[in-house]
């Protein structure tokens, strides 16, 4: 048996505990080619909020009665898969549980890189940075001496797109809520900070941190950020359009003010996913493996204790209790 956390009911705008149920599930037969795992750390993202709803979308939503699943780095206990041996280090999608029995084709062996913790697989070397890169870099196509916005700073996504923007030698604005998170990004790098907690309104902070405007913006927010962008993109400015935490949960439909900019300042926005470049790992492995391992991109994890407190861990998201990549760790 696995100790696992279900969907017990679809959420209405913020979720609650009682949206989860901690129980036991049982683990399949380790059949061939089945690889018996148990978890040490697990990842919550903001897109499983989208899943808990019963809509079509990139991925299909969880099911109720059923545990959740996202990333998660294990050790190998068993294999019956020739590919795998027991205390090997694999990354996968069984999360929300300590333990479970995954085919050997769902696992991904995790490389030994010295200097490299196998959590960093879930963060600057996973989904977390694979996103940053490729949205920064492709998506919104950013190059050295571009001006570039990045929304949610502090957080996982942000602080990765902070440090690649500097290493490929743009202008960073970052923002973030709370004077302690503003000093986060600027540690890491960024040449200007908006609080946007501090009672400025956006638009004027972000007017005042970008002077000259911006060519690029990276869009982890949504609303007034997304409106905040519009008013101060220069002419042919792109938009790499990752997510848009502020409605993951009110699903209130947003109003821009500024939309018509994107008229006459020529913006392009793209909407992208991070699974459209897994074809293109050893590209980013090529340039963000040695970033990792020198310390060129660095990340604070905020770890939580326990897989009891998955769905803790999870609703902090959405409330900033995070700095960096939130991770669980058993
Ligand atoms: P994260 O930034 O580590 O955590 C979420 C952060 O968002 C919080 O720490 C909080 O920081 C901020 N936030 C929450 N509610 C907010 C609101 N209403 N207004 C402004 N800020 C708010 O999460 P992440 O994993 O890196 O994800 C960041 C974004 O990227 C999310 O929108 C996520 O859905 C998206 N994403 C997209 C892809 C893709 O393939 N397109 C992949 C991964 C992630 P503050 O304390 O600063 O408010």
């Amino acid at each position: 048996m696995a100790r696992a956390w279900n969907l017990k009911s679809r959420p209405t705008g913020m979720p609650t505990m009682d949206n989860f149920e901690f129980g036991e599930t049982p683990l399949p037969a380790l059949d061939d080619g089945m690889v018996h795992v148990r978890n040490r750390w697990l990842s919550v993202d903001p897109y499983m909020r989208g899943r808990m709803n019963d809509v079509k979308s990139y991925v299909p939503p969880f099911q109720i009665g059923a545990p959740l699943e996202g990333g998660a780095v294990g050790e190998v206990v068993e294999s019956k898969d020739p590919n795998f041996v027991a205390g090997d280090w694999v990354l996968h999608m069984a999360g929300w549980r300590d333990e479970a029995v995954v085919p050997g084709q769902a696992l991904n062996k995790l490389p030994q890189i010295p200097g490299v913790e196998p959590q960093a697989f879930l963060g600057n070397l996973g989904l977390t940075g694979g996103t940053a890169y490729w949205g920064l870099l492709d998506a919104a196509q950013a190059k050295a001496g571009d001006i570039v916005f990045v929304s949610a700073a502090a957080g996982a996504v942000g602080s990765a797109v902070v440090q690649i923007a500097k290493a490929k030698g743009m202008m960073v604005i970052g923002s973030a809520g709370g004077a302690e998170k503003c000093e986060f990004v600027k540690s890491l790098g960024a040449d200007a900070v908006v609080d946007y907690k501090s009672g400025t309104p956006l638009v004027k902070a972000l007017a005042e941190a970008a002077p000259k405007g911006i060519d690029v913006y990276f869009d982890n927010v949504g609303g007034d950020h997304l409106d905040a962008a519009f008013a101060v993109a220069r002419r042919n400015a792109r938009f790499a359009i990752c997510g848009m935490i502020d409605s993951y949960n009110s699903g209130e439909p947003a109003t821009f003010r500024y939309i018509m900019r994107v008229i006459a300042m020529r913006i392009m926005l793209k909407g992208f996913i991070y699974t459209d470049y897994l074809g293109r790992n050893a590209e980013f492995y090529g340039e963000m493996g040695p970033w990792v391992a020198g310390g060129q991109v660095k990340s604070r994890d905020t770890v939580v204790e326990g897989l009891e407190k998955t769905p803790e861990a999870f609703l902090g998201l959405f409330s900033g209790k995070n700095t960096g990549k939130m991770l669980v760790r058993l």
